[in-house]
């Protein structure tokens, strides 16, 4: 049976925990989502823009130095590459397709590094839509370079100013606002987390990375490739490379959140390795809570693994086994990111520079030339700024 089944859930995990005034809106986009899904001009639509404005397909790229630095073989899917400088782009044009489709006039988004809020502005600015988005106060100190880059591209970027001020508080925030507006308004979420429909919708559109992968590998290497490894923060980039590898049981897929400062409460953003079951934004999966139940402050030198929550699929993944599910700290994403940067010539974003990082380890525990996937889900420039400073350096 494919999931998630016909109540959003796999296998337990997902659902609509939301309050009465938003089932019917996500009722709704899940219809509309569905009849687009087999509507062929939506799905032209849709790949005209990955092709034409995005940048699609993306190379996989043979990484000939880090393969022979490590003893494996290392193709590198580089969303790096796609317009504003990450795999968010897939998913936004989709849900922006769909909120014509709707004619809902005006779409939201939450944000916390920005990278999200960035790519809805493009979107937002590309179809003519009104575009407000979400972010917490601290955040938007942290990152004002994207927050110059969405007010120029049309957006409303609106402050959150409660609970820890970060992506946790703009998420409920933009939820709130949906729940006002919904008649004319669609919440575009960015990863695959949040109540059903999203975590499906959004790894379908996601899955154009996984499903071009796939394609590519076979051609270049003749066989499917042994190990697929990236980066969880909701768990969209990962979940895009995974699911169209779903059923080649002999690929295993490593998911790599992050350990930030340590293991202690607040020190960390590892969802799924030492996370427990709970409801965070309108879905149950692995959550980092307190022994009362409240959600627990987390920490990652990148903003986008900055998240207490994680997609239910993954959490689906992991108590099935399907994936495992690692942690690289801060000071070894830094050496991942550095890594990358001085072998092959491309600076990565924080983000996945854990999943490279992991690479090394991997590298110790498997056979020598195993074929590996790794996604490259986005560029650094926008982390700059904190290298920088972490290094002592002031640009
Ligand atoms: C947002 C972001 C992530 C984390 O989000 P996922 O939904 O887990 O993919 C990872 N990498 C980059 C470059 C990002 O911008």
């Amino acid at each position: 049976m494919s999931l998630p089944d016909k109540t959003g859930h796999f296998d337990g995990f997902g659902g609509k925990y939301v309050p009465e005034t938003l089932i019917c809106a996500l009722e709704e986009l899940e219809k509309e989502y569905c009849a687009a899904k087999h509507d062929l001009s939506f799905r032209r639509q849709l790949d005209f823009y990955l092709r034409e404005y995005a940048g699609r397909p993306t190379p996989l790229y043979f990484s000939q130095n880090l393969s022979k630095h490590l003893g494996l073989r290392i193709y590198l899917k580089r969303e790096d590459l796609l317009h504003t400088g990450a795999h968010k782009i897939n998913n936004t044009l989709g849900q922006a397709l769909l909120a014509l489709r709707m004619k809902k006039p005006r779409v939201i988004a939450e944000t916390g590094a920005g990278q999200h809020g960035v790519a809805t502005a493009t979107v937002a600015a590309l179809f003519g839509l009104k575009c407000a988005v979400y972010m917490g106060e601290d955040d938007i100190v942290r990152q004002s370079l994207n927050v110059y880059r969405m007010k120029l591209l049309g957006a409303e970027v609106v402050p959150v100013k409660c609970g820890s001020k970060t992506l946790k508080d703009a998420t409920t925030e933009a939820l709130r606002d949906w729940v006002t507006n919904v008649s004319t308004t669609h919440y575009i979420i960015g990863s695959v987390v949040g109540p059903h429909p999203y975590p499906m919708m959004v790894r379908d559109f996601q899955s154009v990375i996984g499903a071009e992968a796939r394609k590519q590998i076979l051609k270049k290497e003749g066989r499917l490739p042994d190990y697929l490894v990236a980066c969880v923060g909701g768990g969209s980039n990962s979940m895009g490379l995974f699911h169209p590898f779903y059923n080649d049981k002999k690929v295993k897929f490593i998911g790599v959140e992050a350990g930030g400062k340590g293991r202690r409460p607040g020190e960390h953003a590892a969802t799924l390795v030492t996370g427990k079951i709970g409801v965070l934004h309108g879905a149950k999966s692995n959550l980092l809570e307190d022994a009362f139940g409240q959600i627990e402050p987390t920490h990652s030198i990148s903003a986008g693994l900055d998240y207490p929550g994680v997609g239910p699929e993954h959490a689906y993944y992991k108590l099935t086994g399907r994936a495992t599910y690692v942690t690289v700290n801060d000071r070894h994403a830094l050496e991942g990111f550095k890594l990358l940067s001085e072998t092959e010539g491309i600076i990565p974003a924080l983000e996945p520079a854990h999943a490279v990082y992991h690479l090394l380890e991997l590298s110790r525990k498997v056979k020598k030339n195993s074929l590996v996937i790794l996604c490259l889900s986005g560029r650094g420039d926008k982390d700059m700024g904190i290298v920088s400073s972490v290094e002592g350096v002031r640009l």
